[in-house]
């Protein structure tokens, strides 16, 4: 019913969208950046796909660039993709190059189509959670820069794709991408003994992924080290809990060969590689330097068409290890396992 909840898509859509509404029989990639789409009409629609900043912030002026470009371009409408990339859909294909350089000249480069680097994608961190133990788009800035030319180009064995969390919470999806980078606390929540009454204490121990949390006499909790996995969820139930975290014990792990779609070897969660990296802004180069490395090994290693995660299953983890240079531990892929049975499922939520 007009009126009442979102906007309705018809209203959202480009004409050339509309008349080949579910009428489309192939696509492919012209050049970087651009998809074509084929109809059975017989129509053909041209797609530009740009990256934006992280976390798609972008302010009202820029956004009413991007309109104009729409209206110049694409009959003044565009998307922005899972991955915060901005499309221009059927824009005709005599006027791509008018419009890459018009791109570019706004500062967003053309690119993450087919076998590239898809626009990195994170939570908002720093910016307003205050569970972060990074900030992961000041990360991805560094991460898009020094893959630059691997997201302009078709140059890569597959597709890739970066995301970045604040906190392992993994709002920013780190877990289902090729790479992900994901903030991690090592300090224990700190327990302001004076605020614990505001707090229903049941829910406050109830949240604890991991029973970590215990009643130790009457309005009183405690934390058992041995099993706090340092996530920020007690923090959210109850201010007594917070703020979580330091300068010294906060960073950034590094997990891959996670996936979301149902392709090739379908879809899977990203092991834990490197366990913690210092903060360091504003350029990470600890960071940025990890993920190079795991680019380098895949893209001299993998076989065309081989996404991160299918490349490390067919060599094996201890091979990936070999070929990154990367330290490899007993604690590192396999999500520990072994001490989750022990104690994963054994809060007072437990389900099987
Ligand atoms: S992943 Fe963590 S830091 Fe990022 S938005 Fe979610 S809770 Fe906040
Ligand atoms: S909720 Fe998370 S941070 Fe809090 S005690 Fe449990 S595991 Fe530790």
């Amino acid at each position: 019913m007009p009126g009442i909840g979102i906007p309705t898509l018809e209203a959202s859509l480009p004409p050339i969208v509309k008349r080949n509404y579910g009428k489309w029989i192939s696509h492919e990639h012209p050049r970087p950046g651009v998809i074509k789409h084929d109809s059975e009409t017989g129509e053909a629609c041209y797609t530009v796909r740009a990256a934006m900043p992280p976390n798609a912030r972008v302010s009202t002026a820029t956004v009413r660039k991007l309109c104009a470009v729409a209206d110049e371009f694409a009959e003044g409408f565009f998307r922005i993709t899972q991955r915060n990339s901005i499309e221009y859909v059927g824009v005709p294909p005599g006027r791509i190059d008018e419009l890459i350089a018009r791109l570019a000249a706004l500062g967003l480069p053309v690119g993450g189509t087919n076998r590239s680097l898809h626009n990195t994608t994170c939570c908002t961190g720093y910016m307003h959670c205050h569970l972060a133990a990074t900030d992961p788009a000041a990360i991805m800035q560094n991460v898009s820069a020094m893959l630059l030319r691997e997201y302009q180009t078709d140059t890569l064995p597959a597709k890739l794709k970066i995301s970045g969390s604040g906190c392992i919470n993994n709002c920013g999806e780190g877990s289902c991408a090729d790479i992900g980078i994901v903030g991690v606390h090592r300090d224990l929540p700190p327990i302001h003994v004076e605020k614990l009454k505001g707090c229903e204490l049941p829910l406050v121990i109830s949240v604890c992924p991991v029973g970590a949390i215990r009643p130790k006499g009457p309005g009183m909790v405690e934390i058992d080290p041995k099993r706090c996995i340092h996530c920020p969820a007690c923090s959210v139930a109850c201010g007594a809990f917070a703020p979580i975290g330091s300068a010294d014990g906060d960073g950034v792990a590094i997990v891959v060969g996670g996936k979301s779609s149902n392709t090739g070897d379908g879809p899977a969660i990203a092991k834990l590689v490197i366990p913690y990296l210092p903060n360091n802004p504003p350029h990470w180069p600890e960071v940025t330097k990890a993920v190079k490395t795991i680019v380098d090994a895949w893209v001299a290693n993998a076989r065309l068409d081989e996404r991160l995660g299918e490349w490390i299953n067919r060599i094996g983890w201890e091979r990936f290890f070999q070929r990154t240079g990367l330290p490899m531990s007993l604690k590192l892929v396999d999500g520990y396992d072994a001490r989750a049975l022990e104690y994963a499922r054994s809060n007072v939520r437990f389900r099987w």
